[in-house]
């Protein structure tokens, strides 16, 4: 659909994307992958633009949690890139998975003999990156499995890659969750000991997030799997905090990529004593200007922002007043020099000397950082930019 049909808009930004990468690759290890994750539609960025951007930053392998988003990427890469899925995969899944030569997370032993008759049945290979349980408590085998599984793999070598040993962290963004994640890293020690000793070495050892491979360096392995910092943001406060104490620096080394933009609807001014809005959340205490935005909670602009956020236009920061509508907002523009109709409206973003940031955003809205991002509607355009 033409751009300017829609109420609004998202550009993402290349330059801060090379920004981020360049010095993601400067905080990693000598010969460490990374594997971009774009599950949840690249974190709201749009897998079809954001995969291209990535191959063409040097990434060439790209992580998702279900098929359907490994066809995505793979429908939007340009140069072929390795493609791993780390969720589910059902059984259809699995065998088109295996044809395409995508590779998968397996974490229990049906999935396992699958692969097997899969991979036989349509005489290619499957790569499968086996999942350990170390502490999560979510998907992985448990050290009970670990014999059959090291049994079939050996067994059926012919058909099986061992393309990957892995776990995921449960929290490594919280110093809260310190102890538990030195036991998972001693739990996976193990792991890489027991299938080294039954002759098994996976071709990429890999369990590090975003806040592991800042927080925890000796977990980067071969590859690590980086989601929120390649879009601009720490996985949490306190990761970013640490990371500025050790740097000995006052400034965040990443940069947003996504701006989320609109425009201005129309402008009206009501008298003191008028409510705004659906019913009476919001009065005006003086004579006000009020523009309103065709912007609502249908695109992801949290109702829970309704007399709490905030928003950009010509270059004043304004609050949204009243209840966040289903598909607009109103603003209170009283104190604005100018205003008119068809103004740009920066929900996300800078503006001037202004910036309204995603946490921000978040913070009022109760939300992290990823569950914002990851509810813009994937049908609000997004366009690139320089
Ligand atoms: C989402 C996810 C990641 C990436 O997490 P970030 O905190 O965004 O870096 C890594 N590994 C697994 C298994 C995941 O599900």
């Amino acid at each position: 659909m033409p751009l300017d049909l829609h109420t609004s808009h998202i550009e993402i930004s290349k330059a801060a994307y090379k920004h981020n990468i360049n010095f993601l690759r400067s905080f990693l290890g000598e010969g460490v992958k990374i594997s971009s994750v774009v599950k949840g539609n690249a974190y709201g960025h749009s897998i079809e633009l954001f995969a291209p951007l990535a191959e063409e930053n040097g990434v060439d392998h790209f992580s998702v949690f279900s098929a359907d988003e490994a066809y995505n990427v793979q429908k939007a890469s340009k140069q072929r890139s390795d493609i791993m899925i780390m969720g589910s995969v059902e059984d259809e899944q699995l065998e088109w998975a295996i044809e395409q030569d995508i590779s998968c997370y397996i974490f229990d032993l049906k999935r396992l003999k699958q692969a097997v008759s899969f991979a036989k049945k349509t005489r290619k290979k499957a790569k499968i990156h086996i999942e350990v349980e170390t502490g999560m408590h979510r998907t992985g085998f448990d050290v009970d499995e670990w014999q059959e599984v090291a049994e079939t793999l050996k067994a059926h070598n012919d058909v099986l890659i061992f393309k990957g040993l892995c776990t995921h962290f449960a929290g490594a963004e919280e110093i809260a969750n310190y102890y538990r994640i030195k036991q998972q890293q001693q739990n996976f020690r193990r792991a890489k000991r027991y299938f080294k000793d039954f002759g098994l070495e996976p071709q990429l050892i890999h369990t590090a997030c975003s806040a592991a491979t800042l927080r925890y360096p000796q977990t980067q392995g071969d590859m690590v799997r980086l989601g929120i910092v390649q879009y601009g943001f720490f996985p949490t406060k306190e990761v970013l905090i640490h990371f500025l104490e050790k740097a000995k620096t006052k400034e965040d080394p990443l940069q947003r990529l996504l701006s989320w933009k609109s425009k201005v609807m129309d402008v009206k001014n009501v008298k003191t004593g008028d409510f705004v809005g659906y019913g009476t959340s919001f009065m005006a205490g003086q004579p006000m200007k009020i523009a309103t935005i065709p912007v609502g909670y249908s695109h992801g602009f949290s109702r829970s922002l309704s007399n709490q956020g905030r928003v950009l236009i010509n270059g004043q920061r304004v609050p949204v007043i009243g209840v966040v509508n289903m598909n607009m907002m109103t603003v209170d523009v009283t104190h604005l020099d100018t205003i008119e109709k068809g103004d740009e409206v920066v929900l996300i973003g800078k503006q001037g000397d202004l910036e309204i940031g995603v946490s921000s955003f978040s913070e009022f809205s109760n939300q992290v950082n990823y569950e914002m991002l990851t509810r813009l509607p994937a049908e609000i355009p997004r366009i690139m930019v320089d």
